[in-house]
C-alpha cells in the first residue's frame, strides 16, 4: 500500500534529501503535508512538484506569500501556518507517515502529536528526543507509534541489531562512530578563533547550519548518545564513541559473543532515509554503491574529551537524568546561534552549556510542562551568560 507522508521541515537538508527519494518511488510514497518555517519559496517549489494537500509555515506573512503565488501557479495546496497547524499535520487522519526534519525544540511538540496519534515516525529531530526522552517513548509505545531512526548511526545500530529492533538478545554495547568533524587535527590553541564557516564546513557530511556545529563541536555526538539511549534502551556506560574521520562505517552493536556488526555506505543521507521510508523493503536511494577498494583505509581512535569538552557535557547530562539532557540541548541552541551570528566564539558555546547546567537545578521530566519550563529557564541563563561574553574579534 502506497504511504502518504507528512514532511515536518521539508525545506531543509533532510527534507530535501527526502523528497529525492520519495520522488524517485511515486507508485510507494506520496505527500500529504509539507511544512516550512520561512522559506517560502523553496516550499512553494515543493508544492508544485509534489502537490500536498496542506503546506505549513511558521507566520501569516510567509503563509500569505505562499498562498499568493500558489494560487497563481493553480494549485489548490491548503496554506496554513504556526505551531498548533504543525501539530496539526502531523497528526492527520490522511497520513500515515510522519517524518520529523524540524531543527531543534521547535520539532517536539509536532513530533510528540506523531507518537500521540500513533503514527510511523522516521525521526531525524534529535533534539526533540533529547528533550522529552521517556515522555516521548512512552508517548510512542502506548500509541503503537512505530519509530525509524533517521540519524545514520542511530539507523545503522537500527539495522545492526537483532531484527525486532529494540531487543538485546546477547547485545553487549553501542559504538556510535564520529568523524570528529573539521576539527579533529586542528590545534586546540586555535579553536578560539574559528569562524561560522569553518564550523560548517564539514569534511563527510552536506548538512544544516546548526547540526554542521554541533558536528564541529562534536556536541552532536554527545546528543546522539542521549537519542541512542532511549531509542535503544541501554544505559550511557553501554554506548561507546568510537572516531572514524572517514565516516563509512555509519555505527556498530557488538554482541556477548564477540561479534561486531556494523552498517557502511557512502556519506548520504538518502540511504538512512529511504532504509526508513521503505522498511522493512529496501529500494533505490539514489546514493551510489561503495567501494572499498576506492576507501581503501578505515581508520578509527579515542575521542578526545579536552578538545570537545561538548560531548563530556553531553555524558554527565545523561548521567544525571531528569531535565538535565533537556537544559543542555536549549543552552545549545542558544549558544549555537549566538556563535552563528558571531556574537560569541566556537569555545564560548561549551562554556555557555557548561554554565547553565552548573547554574540551573536539575529535577525530574515529569511532564512536557515541566520538560518545556526547563527549556524556556535554560534559554534566559544561556542570553544572561552569554551578555557577560567578550563578542569575538
Ligand atoms: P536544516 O536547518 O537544513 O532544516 C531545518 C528545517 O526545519 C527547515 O525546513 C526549516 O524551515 C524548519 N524549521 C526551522 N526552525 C523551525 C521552527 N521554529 N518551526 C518550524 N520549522 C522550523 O536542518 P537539517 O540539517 O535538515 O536537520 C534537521 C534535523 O535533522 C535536525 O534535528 C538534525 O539534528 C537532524 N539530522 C540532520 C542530518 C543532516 O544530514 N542534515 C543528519 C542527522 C540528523
Ligand atoms: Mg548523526
Amino acid at each position: 500500500m502506497q504511504k502518504r507522508l507528512t514532511l515536518l521541515g521539508s525545506t531543509g537538508s533532510i527534507g530535501d534529501s527526502t523528497l529525492d527519494v520519495v520522488a524517485r518511488h511515486p507508485q510507494r510514497f506520496s505527500v500529504y503535508a509539507l511544512t516550512a518555517h520561512r522559506n517560502g519559496d523553496k516550499l512553494v517549489e515543493q508544492c508544485l512538484r509534489f502537490a500536498p494537500e496542506v503546506a505549513v509555515v511558521g507566520d501569516a506573512e510567509t503563509a500569505a506569500a505562499v498562498e499568493r503565488k500558489l494560487r497563481a501557479a493553480g494549485s489548490k495546496t491548503v496554506v496554513t501556518y504556526g505551531p498548533q497547524a504543525l501539530a496539526e499535520v502531523a497528526k492527520s487522519d490522511a497520513c500515515d507517515t510522519v517524518v520529523a526534519a524540524i531543527v531543534g525544540a521547535a520539532g517536539l511538540v509536532p513530533t510528540l502529536a506523531a507518537a500521540q496519534a500513533g503514527k510511523r515516525i522516521l525521526l531525524a529531530n534529535k533534539e526533540a528526543l533529547v528533550m522529552s526522552g521517556d515522555i516521548f517513548m512512552d508517548a510512542a509505545r502506548e500509541n503503537g507509534a512505530v519509530l525509524l531512526p533517521v540519524d545514520s548511526e542511530h539507523n545503522a545500530v537500527f539495522q545492526c541489531l537483532p531484527s525486532e529492533g529494540t531487543q538485546h538478545g546477547g547485545v553487549t554495547k553501542i559504538i556510535l562512530t564520529a568523524s570528529g568533524g573539521p576539527f579533529r587535527t586542528r590545534e586546540p590553541s586555535t579553536l578560539v578563533d574559528v569562524t561560522p564557516d569553518e564550523a560548517c564546513k564539514h569534511p563527510n557530511w552536506s548538512m544544516g547550519r546548526k547540526i554542521s556545529v554541533d558536528s564541529a563541536t562534536m556536541m552532536n555526538k554527545g546528543l546522539e548518545v542521549i537519542e541512542a539511549h532511549y531509542l535503544f534502551g541501554l544505559p550511557g556506560e553501554r554506548i561507546d564513541v568510537l572516531i572514524h574521520p572517514q565516516s563509512v562505517i555509519h555505527s556498530m552493536v557488538s554482541y556477548a559473543d564477540g561479534s561486531v556488526l556494523a552498517q557502511l555506505g557512502n556519506p548520504d543521507m538518502r540511504t538512512p532515509i529511504a532504509h526508513a521510508l521503505a522498511f522493512p523493503d529496501r529500494v533505490d536511494s539514489g546514493v551510489a554503491q561503495l567501494d572499498l577498494a576506492q576507501v581503501a583505509t578505515l581508520n578509527f581512535e579515542k575521542p578526545d574529551y579536552t578538545r570537545f569538552p561538548c560531548l563530556a557535557l553531553a555524558m554527565k547530562a545523561l548521567a544525571e537524568g531528569g531535565v538535565a539532557s533537556a537544559t543542555l540541548n536549549a543552552a545549545n541552541e542558544i549558544a549555537v546561534e549566538a556563535f552563528l551570528n558571531r556574537r560569541i566564539g566556537f569555545m564560548a558555546i561549551a562554556q555557555t552549556v557548561d554554565a547553565v547546567l552548573n547554574a540551573l537545578d536539575n529535577r525530574s521530566a515529569a511532564s512536557l510542562d515541566v520538560v518545556l519550563e526547563a527549556d524556556a529557564a535554560a534559554r534566559r541563563a544561556a542570553l544572561k551568560i552569554i551578555d557577560s561574553l567578550p563578542v569575538p574579534a
